[in-house]
Order: C-alpha cells, then structure tokens, then sequence
C-alpha cells in the first residue's frame, strides 16, 4: 500500500533534513566572527577580568549611586567617575556642560575615527533624595541604582578589564560619563560629545539600565509643548459675551484631537496637563494645557507640531469670532518644553551586525527595541548607535523603590564590550 511507504519516506527525508540543519549551524557557527575575536589572548584575558572583578564593579556601583546627581547638578558623581576612568589608564578632561571624558588611543594610521561609550551621569531625582544603597532580600536598592548606576559601572568595569589585559584597538574609544540625558536636560551631554568629535564617530553604543534582553535601534522622537491662551477674563453675569480661554482651549483639544496620525511609522500625541480659570462664576483670564508628541519619524513629528500650532490658532479666531465685538483679543502662547529627535539604525549596519554576532556567540536572546536614550541623538544624524543594558536585572526605575540585581551582570559586561571590540576592531 502507497500509504505505508509514506512514513518510511517523512522518517529518511526528516532525517536528511536534520543533517542538514546541523551542517548549517555548523558553517554558521564558524563564520562569526566573534570566534575570532575572543581567540585573541588579550580579548580572552579582559573577558576573564569581567569575571573576576564583579565584586569591584558593584562597590563601585553603590559608591556612584550614592553620589546625588540630580539634573544639572552632576558636577560631583562625575569627579568620582573621572577618578576611576583615569585609574583605567584613559586620558581624562571634563568638558564645557560637565561631561566626563575618558579617551584611549587607536592604533590604525593617521584616522580620527572613534566609538563612543556613554553612560549617563544624572538622575531623575532631586536633590535632598536619600540615595543611600539598601540590601533588600539580595537585591541592592536605591534611587538611580540601575539607571544609570549600572551603565556607569559598566563603563568603568569595561575600561578597567580593557586597561589590564592591555588591548590594543585600530579605532579610538572614547568612553564618556555625561550629563543631561534625563527630563529637562534635553540631551545636552551627548549633544556636545557629538559635537567635539564631529565626523569622527563612527558609532555610539549607550549603557543605560539593566539588562540584556534588547537592543534599542530606533530612537524616538519627541516634542513637548505647552500652549497657554490669555485673555481679559471677567464676571460670568455682567461681562457674558467676552471671549474665554478655556474654551478655545477646549476647541483647540477637539480640533487637533481629529488629525490623523499613522501606524507607520508609530506616532502618537497626549494632552496630559491642563489648567486655568479660578472660580466658577469668572470668565477666566488664562487656560492652558501641556501636549506630548512622539513619532519615529522626524518630519511626522513636524508635521503634527504645525497641525498642533494650527488648530489653536484657529480656536483662538474661532472663539474670537463667537465673542462680543469690541472685546479685548485672546492671545496664544506656545512654548516647546522639550525636544529629542529621533532615528533609526539601518539594518545593514555593521553595529548591528556585530551585536547580533556578539549575542549568537553568547546565547544570549534579545529583541529590537524602540526608546528614548542618548542614542537618539547620533541616530537623528545618521551616525550608527544602539543603547543597550549593562546586565544583570532592574526595576521599578525613575521611582524610590529602584531595584537592581547584580546576578549574571557579567554577561551584560561582555556583551557590550565584545561588541564594542568588533566595531574598534581588535589588534592582535
Ligand atoms: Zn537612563
């Protein structure tokens, strides 16, 4: 019977396939290059440092920690930091906006190139916040412990292992602890490193956080606003017919609430603060509300801003128009709280080659990811950047109850420095 030959056949042809996959993985296996790289006895002795200096890198992760570092007043975590990456054997200068900069020479001819590490010095907590490390059930626990206490110690762990197992790279790295990536800092830290190094960098890899499970490709895109409208206000009785900010407010909401926005590439927009008037029977004399725009794309981002100035615009006119002639005029204010712009890393990029290398050489699973970081910034001008985590686990991040969990830091620790070596590439 045809039919029983049929098993016979699926049980050789499931086999034969099975050979196949393995030859593949095979010749897959032996084409990374990470292989290579780590057989470098330079490489493999810094991977073995990584290792062996775990308890080093988390004293030093309490001690930055618990140096307060709130947005714009960074000045003493980064002298603490500037200490240890000048221990590292790393020419140390702190620059204009406060940025800790640690460079370590190439070795490839006259070329200017350099990758940038960064990991950020500020926190989102005020001053006056008791940053003081907790052991909680074998977690330490402190505001800032992971972010970005975890990106800072793997920066000085990385330099550290680099330093004494004595590698020698044929690109200049330059590893940086900088200020303002955080809230109302506007990323004005990367912003000046971009600019010293102007045409030289050749890819940016962010510490920030924990973790290893992803890597943030794109960088997104925001713009914040806050539109405030006054007018002369009055009693609700008498002065009936004046025109009232809080509703042109209102038909601003509504008017720029119908612009439509695409799925691809994602943008979005939120009206999360609004205010104004004081009693119930006043025409109130301001009204204002607080929009947060998003977009993966720059020009969409554009877009939707001028739609957002347009349409209160308009409601301003259109509340003018239903008002009482004679009345004095509202008048609208827009001021942008805050920009970042974003970007993408092109698939092709050899950044993202090499981590995807560096992960399949480790086993280590990771998804793209999309977010907000300093790597917005080189994305935005089209210079290769990733943020990625520094390893181990974290959470309950930008609140009192931060957490981080020191557990399989090392591999964090080698990821970002295995990859950072791919791209610097490795001089044997
Ligand atoms: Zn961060």
């Amino acid at each position: 019977m045809p039919g029983n030959a049929a098993p016979i056949k699926s049980v050789k042809l499931f086999f034969l396939f099975g050979i196949l996959l393995a030859m593949a993985t095979l010749t897959a296996r032996a084409a990374n290059p990470i292989d290579a790289l780590v057989q470098d006895k330079r490489v493999a002795l810094a991977m073995s440092l990584l290792d062996k200096n775990l308890d080093w890198v988390t004293e030093q992760q309490i001690a930055i920690t618990e140096i307060p570092a709130p947005e714009f007043h960074e000045a003493a975590r980064a002298a603490y930091v500037a200490k240890l990456l000048a221990a590292c054997g790393l020419d140390v200068h702190t620059d204009s906006v406060g940025n800790v900069i640690g460079e370590r020479g190439g070795s490839f001819g006259k070329s200017k190139d350099v990758v940038l590490v960064v990991a950020h010095l500020d926190t989102v907590f005020p001053a006056g916040t008791d940053v003081r490390v907790k052991r909680v059930n074998g977690r330490l626990q402190a505001p800032g412990i992971a972010d970005d206490g975890a990106g800072l110690a793997a920066l000085v762990a990385i330099a550290r292992a680099m330093n004494e197992a004595q590698i020698k790279t044929q690109t200049k790295i330059v590893f940086a602890a900088d200020v303002g990536e955080e809230g109302e800092g506007n990323l004005r830290g990367i912003r000046e490193l971009m600019a010293a190094y102007k045409g030289n960098v050749r890819a940016v890899i962010a510490l920030d956080g924990a973790a290893t499970d992803y890597v943030t490709t794109i960088g997104l895109a925001s713009r914040r606003l806050d539109m405030q409208i006054t007018g002369p206000g009055g009693h609700s009785w008498s002065d009936f017919g004046a025109p009232n900010p809080i509703t042109a407010l209102a038909r601003g909401i509504v008017q720029f609430s119908r612009t439509r926005v695409p799925q691809e590439p994602r943008t979005t927009f939120n009206f999360g603060v609004i205010d104004g008037g004081n009693s119930v029977n006043s025409i109130p004399a301001e009204a204002g509300v607080k929009v947060d725009l998003r977009s993966e794309d720059d020009a969409e981002l554009a877009r939707l801003e001028s739609e957002l100035r347009k349409s209160f615009a308009s409601a301003v006119d259109e509340e003018m128009a239903a008002a009482e002639p004679g009345n004095e005029a509202l008048k609208l204010k827009v001021t942008v709280i805050g920009v970042r712009p974003g970007g993408r890393l092109a698939a092709d990029s050899p950044l993202l080659t090499a981590i995807e290398n560096v992960d399949r050489y480790l086993g280590n699973r990771c998804r793209l990811e999309r977010s907000s970081t300093d790597a917005n910034l080189p994305l935005s001008q089209g210079i290769p950047a990733i943020a990625i985590g520094a390893g181990g686990l974290g959470g309950a991040s930008h609140s009192l109850e931060e957490w981080y969990d020191p557990a399989g830091r090392e591999l964090g620790l080698k990821r970002a420095m295995l990859t950072l070596l791919a791209i610097a590439g490795a001089q044997p």
